[in-house]
């Protein structure tokens, strides 16, 4: 099978010979080639994607909604297929694919198409004249998207682009390059005017490509730190608009009165779920010294019940890692935790057969693993391993613990764990993160902004807050009176 592009309402293939094959992460097993856009099919894309903006910003709210919300149905009456798909690509069970990814693409569609006949300016009463404000689009958007969640990452960047008149040219990461097209496919069939939103599929060079280009207004890019910081030096050069979604090393808080069955439930989504490769993961698990131990035991006892295995298993419930070099990555991480002295407690190892009893060993499984006896300077606690590896660490005073949860350059997301309903406002507030839970972790509902804090990002996907970064305001004042001029 071919992935191909998807320019101005078909799939096409790029005009160029380069591609490169995508695997199945849980066997190895390739899935099809993908083909490397060059700068003629970017070309034909911004082409298409303006000619397409030129229609869709004609466009009422209220008609725009309609062609998002009928893709929201499209995209639900065909949720086990593009789940199906999105775990042969990603390695993620079928269970999460079901029950997250698609219907979190779907509620984002819904939440913009719903909102975007409310899309509106301001009016202001002056002195013989009066003023309004219209939020206007920007032109075209190019959305640049990560491997750990498809058609969630594209569907958070499409709806709000789109609702607010913008149309998109989205590149999927190289690594999974399939649903990005059935988002694409699911719009057409919506009735959206034809390079409304177009997939280009590639590496790095063509992420670059897009940000490079003059046409394009705004870059939109849900990737690692290094990579936004080469996106922003890119775009300064045009001043170029640009939203960064990037990556962290969150700190989750687990204070003495917390209730501690919910507080080891929210540590293992807060680490587990999709292999351990979400942004936000709570990956510095800050445990109070005097329930250490207990909750110790109960953590370790709830990860080795995990079923790992085959993703598209529905009993599965933790899947196989991106790729080989990832997995290889992540396994110098445990290697490196080692070293610095930290014990390994669990997990950590490259299984041979899976919770069934299947050989696993073609495929990149890594069983959870955690850490304790670390401090605040090992690598594993400093850096983002971006996998299912989770470290313990205690801490005596609040004071204390917040000053260490600060102490990274990362601030995409913080937790604590209380039932100190003062305590629990009064540390999230001293936290530096941009997403935030109190007694619970990872839920991210369309309503409510997502975003970083420092290094881990700027601007906000998801809720009202994503409209600013979508629309430029224009200013008009309206004169009733006469001009009154000096000269
Ligand atoms: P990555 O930075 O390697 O790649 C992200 C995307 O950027 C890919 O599509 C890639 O092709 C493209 N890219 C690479 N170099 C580029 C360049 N110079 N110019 C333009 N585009 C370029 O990240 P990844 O490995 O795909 O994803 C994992 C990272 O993403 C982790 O750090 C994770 O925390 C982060 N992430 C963040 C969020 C969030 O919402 N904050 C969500 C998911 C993942």
């Amino acid at each position: 099978m071919m992935y191909t592009q998807f320019i101005d309402g078909a799939l096409t293939k790029s005009s160029g010979d380069e591609s490169w094959i995508n695997y199945n992460p849980a066997n190895n097993i390739p899935l099809g080639e993908v083909c490397q856009s060059n700068e003629q099919d970017i070309e034909a894309a911004v082409d298409s994607s303006e000619k397409a903006f030129h229609i869709w910003r004609t466009k009422t709210g209220a008609e725009r909604g309609r062609v998002l919300l009928k893709a929201a149905d499209i995209l639900r009456s065909r949720l086990e297929k593009i789940a199906l798909l999105e775990t042969h690509d990603v390695g993620k069970p079928i269970s999460e694919s079901l029950a997250v990814d698609i219907t979190s693409a779907a509620d984002a569609l819904e939440y913009f198409g719903g909102m975007a006949a409310g899309i509106h300016g301001e009016f202001f009463d002056l002195k013989n004249a009066f003023g309004y404000t219209r939020r206007e689009p920007l032109g075209i958007c190019a959305g640049i998207g990560a491997w750990n969640y498809p058609i969630q990452v594209a569907a958070w960047k499409a709806a709000p682009a789109l609702a607010c008149g913008n149309s998109m040219i989205f590149k999927p990461s190289e690594l999974t390059p399939a649903t990005a097209l059935e988002l694409a496919n699911a719009f057409m069939e919506a009735g959206a005017p034809p390079g409304l939103f177009n997939v280009v599929q590639g590496d790095g060079r063509v992420g670059a490509m897009l940000v490079d280009h003059p046409r394009i207004a705004k870059i939109s890019l849900t990737g690692s730190v290094p990579t936004g910081k080469k996106i922003l030096t890119a775009a300064a050069s045009q001043l170029k608009k640009v939203t960064l979604e990037l990556g962290g090393k969150s700190p989750l808080i687990i204070f003495e009165d917390a209730d501690i069955h919910n507080a080891v439930s929210a540590t293992l989504l807060a680490n587990f779920y999709t292999q351990g490769e979400v942004c936000s993961n709570g990956t510095r698990v800050f445990v109070h010294h005097q329930i250490f131990d207990s909750f110790l035991m109960k953590l370790k006892e709830r990860t080795e019940k995990i079923r790992l295995g085959d993703p598209t298993d529905p009993d599965t419930q933790m899947g196989a890692l991106i790729s080989k070099a990832h997995m290889e990555k992540v396994i110098r991480f445990i290697d490196s935790g080692k070293s610095s002295g930290a014990t390994l407690l669990t997990g950590g190892y490259i299984p041979e057969t899976d919770f069934k009893g299947r050989n696993i060993t073609s495929g990149n499984f890594m069983t959870p693993a955690i850490f304790t006896n670390c401090n605040d300077s090992m690598d594993i606690c400093k850096e983002e391993i971006f996998g299912p590896v989770l470290s313990i660490l205690k801490f005596d005073t609040e004071e204390e613990v917040i000053e260490r949860a600060n102490n990274t350059s990362f601030g995409l997301s913080a937790g604590v764990f209380t039932n100190d309903i003062k305590r629990g406002h009064r540390v999230i507030h001293q936290l530096q993160a941009g997403t935030c839970w109190i007694n619970n972790y990872n839920i991210t509902p369309i309503e409510l902004p997502f975003g970083g804090y420092k290094q881990s990002g700027q601007g906000r996907e998801n809720s009202l807050a994503a409209i600013q970064h979508y629309t430029q305001l224009k200013s008009v004042y309206v004169e009733l009176g006469n001009v009154e001029s000096p000269y």
